[in-house]
């Protein structure tokens, strides 16, 4: 029999039998899940070649620390010799020439990955509405979205066909679905683990980090990440710590009260966390509430200087180098224009229109100069606060999952980050971790954000304080 999470009851992938067994199952439990859209493809040949592989190191005994583990990928995760679109036309159909180093470490490390996972196009989103292939459904409740921009991956491990995904995270896009789907979502400290080979966003946000249904698996996936990478000059050359999952003792932890109070906020998750606070003071951890850095300023600030950077990024998606090009342009200035309006959404133009706006010769100064110092204060104090406290708590995010089309101001999506886009205007590592299920049957989840590269102990305090 398959094994079920008594939390959601959907079938668990066994990772102990033979990883072409295993492989298998997971295809067909993809397969048989399709209707959800969190695959935008399996990668059925390559993963069975690989699970024999893998299975014969197996049975030599020499196989690496990730052998009997599935994983899916997002589709801005490049995997040499096969697809990748981040979910956008204008790359539809474009093949990659290089294998990300993630993808590398974990292949290395005896993982087999199963498939790219829809998200919303080029991570821009909140809710998987914006990916050129379609809606992602949250397999909890088809009904509601799964979270963006990796509404695919959490999906994907929500519905039980894989151990683990990779997502990326620029404001909140791992943990934001994570919460809404009942998995765990880990974005690392900025610099911890290698880009190389995701497609850019933000590149002074984005972050690449795993979802798993516990979290001694996102440990796992991380631990096999994690490190200085030369092809990735933004990598830190800090050792990683072991990873081990003893419980860290006695701690001392931030909340915001200020967030809690906040309009907007479901009380159920309120008093969730209310509870969580007194069982942890209970427990015998340090428990304040803290202030939190410019909290209306956080969302404005990440959106000021993620667009900018994503219109210089995407810059490269010009219909010449690569991915479409529009068959109806003549000449070179409107094979530009007519390949990048024929291939970008709706979401994407907006962004590129607001970054070029606030990059422009007249409003550099009053929106991307003002948002970097802005930036620095919040990093500054989020710094500070840590000189205090091992760990700041927190909602993910202020509700559970909305219905599709639920909510369709742009201004109001952008809500969605409050609490996560604080992680990375100041490039700190944090967890949401599943602690709930509200009366709407819907699973909500907590944030848990560390010290920079202290990640090893975040996780040990999310596997010990939250029980997972
Ligand atoms: N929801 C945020 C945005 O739309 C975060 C996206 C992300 O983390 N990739 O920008």
């Amino acid at each position: 029999m398959t094994p079920t999470d008594p939390a959601t009851s959907t079938p668990v992938l066994s990772r102990d039998g033979r990883v072409t067994e295993t492989v298998e199952r997971a295809l067909a439990v993809a397969t048989a899940n399709s209707e959800l859209n969190a695959y935008l493809e399996l990668f059925n040949e390559s993963a069975r070649e690989h699970a024999g592989r893998v299975e014969d190191r197996v049975r030599q005994g020499d196989a690496g620390p990730l052998a009997g583990m599935v994983l899916s990928i997002k589709d801005n995760i490049c995997y040499k010799g096969h697809r990748v679109s981040a979910a956008s036309r204008i790359l539809e159909g474009f093949t990659s020439l290089y294998s990300a180093t993630v993808v590398e470490r974990l292949l290395a490390a005896d993982a087999v990955i199963i498939g790219r996972t829809n998200c919303d196009e080029f991570a821009m989103g909140s809710s998987n509405e914006n990916s050129a292939f379609g809606n992602v459904l949250n397999p909890v409740d088809r009904t509601k979205v799964p979270g963006g921009s990796s509404g695919g991956a959490a999906a994907s491990v929500a519905a039980g066909t894989v151990h683990a995904a990779l997502g990326s995270d620029t404001g909140g896009s791992i943990r934001q679905p994570a919460s809404f789907t009942g998995t765990v979502g880990f974005k690392p400290t900025y610099g911890r683990v290698s880009r190389y080979g995701l497609i850019a966003f933000a590149s002074s946000f984005d972050q690449i980090g795993p979802f798993a249904r516990n979290v001694a698996d996102t440990a796992a996936v991380y631990e096999v990440m994690a490190g200085h990478d030369p092809k990735d000059g933004t990598t830190s050359h800090k050792p990683v710590d072991p990873i081990d999952l003893q419980h860290p003792g006695k701690l001392r932890i931030g909340y915001y009260r200020e967030g809690l109070e906040r309009q907007g906020m479901d009380p159920e998750i309120v008093a969730h966390l209310q509870a969580h606070i007194d069982r942890l003071r209970a427990e015998g951890h340090t428990v304040e509430p803290i202030e939190v850095p410019l909290l209306d300023h956080q969302v404005p600030t990440y959106y000021i200087l993620a667009t900018a950077e994503a219109s210089s990024n995407l810059a490269r998606f010009d219909g010449i180098r690569f991915g479409h090009r529009s068959t109806k342009a003549k000449g070179v200035d409107e094979t530009y224009r007519l390949s990048r309006t024929e291939g970008f959404g709706p979401e994407v133009k907006r962004r590129i229109l607001l970054g070029t706006f606030v990059l422009s010769a007249g409003y550099y100064d009053a929106y991307y100069a003002q948002a970097q110092r802005v930036r620095r204060i919040i990093r500054d104090h989020t710094l500070e606060t840590f000189a205090q406290y091992d760990l700041i708590l927190s909602p993910t995010c202020p509700t559970t999952a909305f219905g599709h089309g639920a909510i369709s101001d742009p201004v109001a999506m952008y809500l969605q980050d409050i609490f996560t886009v604080q992680a990375n205007l100041a490039g700190v590592p944090a967890i949401s971790l599943p602690t709930g299920t509200h009366s709407n049957g819907l699973p909500f989840g907590v944030q848990l954000t560390g010290k920079p590269f202290d990640e090893a102990r975040l996780l040990a305090a999310s596997a010990h304080l939250f029980g997972r």
